[in-house]
């Protein structure tokens, strides 16, 4: 007990604490306090159950721990991973004109429901929805939060009462990561799932032999992150549509990742479905990510038929996953860009489109000028590896892009040091540790990032 009392007199200070660590970071000074105060609140406890830390000890701590939480807070970061949709740093970035429509709009009043030509209550995303659809070539299309939300609601729209089944081959009950599941996704839109076929075989039969009266639509999920290979069989889409409208079903197609150009032409990779084709095929609805390949921002497209783009858009969940001016916005722009660009192939203002095209012999080139511009002390500890680079986010999982990274052998500090240095530096640097060495891959760096890659290189490496 009397241990326990010396203890609680070791409890460091709030504002003397608070009014130290301020001078070294960038937190708003009531965050430094708050975040103390729980901290403290925290090792009192502690110390009540027997615990008996001394002050500098508790001081070191909480300082670790409030470094450790002001990197927490969102900011830049050079992607030096290769994965060019990395779901962990953000998935997409926005090309730079993308960007400045947003701050426009942002920092000012649009008219987000207002009919400037009539001057009355407009549509909301009127623009875009048929921008949309236009690129896509079909009726209608919408836009919701994201690809989950956008197939929840389809589900729940074609879904009702006991006309609730929906066929999903054995072969396609995905799991996305970060708790997408098909078979759960369909269990909390009402929908009754009916499995079919096997893992690696699904025929044509065994959709047509599990279609009965409560059956509300056939549905096709693209195995963006994984690849049957082998002994494998699936009916096309076109031979899927043909039986789902001869039981006047609805085929509906979650098809991921939604790249809008052939991404087999840009790359040495594999060629991503198009929602377009799906749709040409006879798809009656196709849902995707806008902050996959397409290079957007976070959202969920559904495009096809218009009566049920209608019909989705008058449930009251639509309320619920509508998105924001903001990401109406990007999204806009973004397809806009697709439709200036369409007919060349041009990917220079798609940021991911971009990095996936990069052409190996340029990254060199800017590998060598990295190493070229660290004393040369230092770049002894530097070396240029061959590296493969993937296209990520749950796309293509067979795509390996050749790439280039600056490898790192650091002598004075462990491996894990340094990568830890670069991850809490300003700008923060992700790179990749493999056996025992630092890769930072070029590919998913922007060219004029290089300079702050190369002085984070430098701090690094310093004793
Ligand atoms: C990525 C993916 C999703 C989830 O998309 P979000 O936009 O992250 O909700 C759903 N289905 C498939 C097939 C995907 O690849």
């Amino acid at each position: 007990m009397a241990s326990n009392q010396q203890a609680l007199r070791e409890l460091p200070s709030v504002e003397s604490l608070a009014k130290s660590l301020s001078q070294e970071s960038s937190l708003p000074r009531a965050m430094i306090t708050a975040f103390i105060q729980r901290e403290t609140r925290q090792f009192r406890s502690e110390i009540l159950e027997g615990a008996s830390p001394t002050r500098s000890e508790m001081e070191a701590e909480i300082t670790h721990r409030l470094n450790t939480f002001s990197v927490s807070r969102i900011q830049p970061v050079i992607n030096a991973t290769g994965v060019v949709i990395h779901t962990n740093l953000g998935r997409s970035p926005l090309g730079a004109e993308t960007a400045e429509a947003l701050t426009k709009i942002a920092t000012g009043y649009c008219n987000l429901e207002f009919n400037l030509a009539e001057g009355n209550r407009g549509k909301r995303a009127g623009y875009l929805e048929t921008a949309l659809a236009s690129i896509l070539e079909t009726e209608a299309a919408t836009a919701v939060n994201n690809c989950a939300a956008a197939l929840v609601i389809t589900l729940r729209h074609l879904c009702k009462g006991d006309k609730n089944e929906v066929i999903v081959s054995r072969g396609e009950l995905v799991e996305i990561g970060g708790g997408f599941r098909i078979p759960e996704i369909l269990e909390t839109s009402g929908a009754k799932l009916v499995e079919v076929g096997a893992t690696n075989k699904t025929h044509l039969d065994d959709y047509a032999n599990a279609i009965t009266p409560q059956t509300a639509m056939i549905l096709k999920v693209h195995r963006s992150n994984f690849y049957i290979g082998g002994f494998t069989d699936d009916p096309s889409i076109q031979e899927l549509a043909e039986l789902a409208h001869k039981h006047g079903l609805p085929l509906i197609e979650d098809i991921g990742s939604g790249a809008l150009l052939n991404t087999d032409t840009l790359a040495p990779i594999e060629h991503e479905p198009k929602p377009q084709d799906s749709l040409a095929y006879g798809v009656d609805l196709v849902c995707f990510s806008g902050d996959k390949l397409l290079g957007g921002p976070q959202s969920g497209i559904i495009a096809g038929k218009s009566s049920l783009i209608a019909g989705i858009k008058k449930e009251p969940f639509y309320r619920a996953v509508r998105c924001d001016k903001l990401i109406l916005t990007v999204l806009q722009e973004c397809i806009d860009t697709y439709l200036d660009t369409k007919s060349s192939n041009d990917t220079s203002k798609v940021p991911a489109l971009d990095f996936i095209s990069k052409d190996k012999g340029a990254l060199e080139i800017r590998a060598k000028a990295i190493i070229n511009s660290v004393p040369s002390e230092l770049a002894k500890q530097l070396s240029i590896s061959e590296t493969t680079a993937r296209t990520g986010g749950g796309t293509m999982p067979k795509s390996e892009i050749p790439s280039i990274a600056v490898r790192i052998s650091p002598r004075s500090v462990s491996v894990n040091q340094l990568a830890y240095r670069l991850r809490t530096g300003n700008p923060a640097v992700v790179g990749t540790v493999v056996e025992n060495m630092l890769h930072l891959d070029l590919r998913t760096v922007f060219e004029n990032q290089d300079k702050h890659l190369t002085k984070a290189i430098i701090t690094g490496l310093q004793d």
